[in-house]
């Protein structure tokens, strides 16, 4: 028999799926895959729930039903004073991952080349290989995550059609500030160059910081795709709504890119959406401050434990060096080993790395309830202090967890 697609046969399932068996198969608290263990606001659901029952359940318009894309335009400008025109420039998609893939599509064609920044979301860069694109990697390195410029600017050449831009980024919580923005927007222009900006985590964002789209830069608004996730603003991840925001020259091309993925996201939750997104200031200043708290909760405590935490101004994520806890086993084999043993999942860095990923490092999510938080940091203080009381150390895993 022939083999089906070589490069889908070559990858793998994804981290989150596999760590959320993990942790089902051994009843661990699952701090891995980024999801709230709360439902979002009642209204959304009361007002998804009123509008499967009024009769509009028949295909809904390709780009997205009228009144969630107004409130797309809307939440532009009333949050960063973006102007988009509700007909021509925003596309409601099944989820930003299908957002991600169907911008990349609009843009790239065979050949092209992409900059992605590792650590990358799982997604990128498989759909940048299956478009026949060429990826250009550039590293950020902890503890500062900062950019390196000389290596970005050498990844832009020529051949260059796009940047994918993550910000607040997943898994680093870095948020990326205006001076880095700029340098990213100077190479677009030099470069004549795009960007797909994964925004999703765009509301999550702490300690004072405001997130600021590449898009509001001079030049960038005819150069950039905005990403929109209501599955992370409103805490409802498994209802899988994105929107993109962008120039009519390249939405329209999203939407045909749309037509051919899903042709169109289910009605009643693109108008509860629409609900959310028309929502006051406090549900979004709420919305972070109540993360920022957990993440607090959960960075005191991993702390307190020996991990050394690394700072997170964004998502739903903190990073931890695990080195002095445990140096002997990898990232893979200890996430896997703190969901068998001690009963809590996490996600390891190397997964956001195609290679050389920087050593000892784990993920993360604090988008859990307070208590829930609370018992796994108990967990890991039994775990831990049960193998430092034995004065041994913890028997090593045999073989290495990198099966996944
Ligand atoms: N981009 C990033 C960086 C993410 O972390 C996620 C996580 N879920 C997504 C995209 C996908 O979002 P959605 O669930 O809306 O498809
Ligand atoms: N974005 C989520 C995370 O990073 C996972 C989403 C998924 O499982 N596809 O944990």
């Amino acid at each position: 028999m022939k083999p089906g697609n070589t490069l889908l046969g070559q990858g793998g399932t994804t981290i989150f799926t596999v760590m959320s068996a993990l942790a089902l198969t051994h009843q661990a608290i699952n701090l891995g895959q980024g999801f709230p263990d709360t439902d979002g606001p009642a209204d959304l659901i009361d007002a998804a729930a009123a509008a499967l029952r009024d009769g509009r359940n028949q295909y809904p318009p390709l780009t997205g039903v009228p009144e969630l894309r107004r409130q797309v335009a809307a939440a532009n400008q009333r949050f960063y004073g973006l102007d988009f025109d509700p007909d021509r420039e925003v596309v409601v998609t099944s989820g930003a991952t299908e957002a991600i893939t169907a911008c990349l599509m609009a843009l790239l064609d065979p050949g092209d080349e992409v900059v992605l920044i590792e650590p990358l979301y799982d997604t990128y860069l498989p759909v940048v290989r299956l478009l026949g694109a060429v990826p250009r990697l550039v590293r950020l390195e902890p503890p500062h995550w900062s950019l390196p410029r000389e290596a970005l600017a050498a990844a832009f050449g020529p051949r260059t059609k796009a940047i994918l831009l993550n910000s607040p980024m997943n898994p680093t919580g870095k948020v990326f500030d205006e001076e880095e923005l700029g340098f990213i927007a100077d190479l677009l222009q030099r470069h004549d160059a795009y960007a797909v900006c994964d925004e999703v985590y765009e509301h999550l964002v702490f300690d004072g910081r405001r997130h600021q789209p590449l898009m509001t830069l001079p030049g960038m608004r005819e150069r950039c795709l905005r990403i929109g996730s209501a599955g992370k603003t409103f805490s409802l991840t498994g209802w899988k709504v994105g929107y993109v925001s962008g120039p009519a020259a390249l939405t329209g091309l999203v939407a045909r890119a749309h037509q051919n993925l899903t042709f169109t996201t289910p009605p009643n939750l693109q108008r509860a959406v629409a609900v959310g997104l028309a929502k006051d200031d406090a549900y979004f200043a709420g919305l972070a401050t109540d993360l920022a708290a957990q993440r607090d909760l959960l960075v005191d405590g991993l702390e307190s434990l020996g991990f050394r935490t690394l700072p997170s101004g964004g998502s739903y994520f903190v990073l931890a060096d695990y080195s002095a806890l445990d140096p002997v086993r990898d990232d893979a084999a200890f996430c896997r080993h703190l969901t068998e043993v001690a009963g809590v999942a996490a996600i390891p860095l190397s997964a956001f790395y195609v290679d050389r990923a920087p050593a000892h490092h784990i993920r993360f999510a604090f988008c859990k309830r307070p208590a829930v938080l609370d018992e796994a940091i108990s967990r890991l203080r039994r775990h831990f202090s049960e193998f430092a009381e034995a004065g041994a150390p913890e028997p090593a895993l045999t073989g290495s967890a990198r099966s996944f």
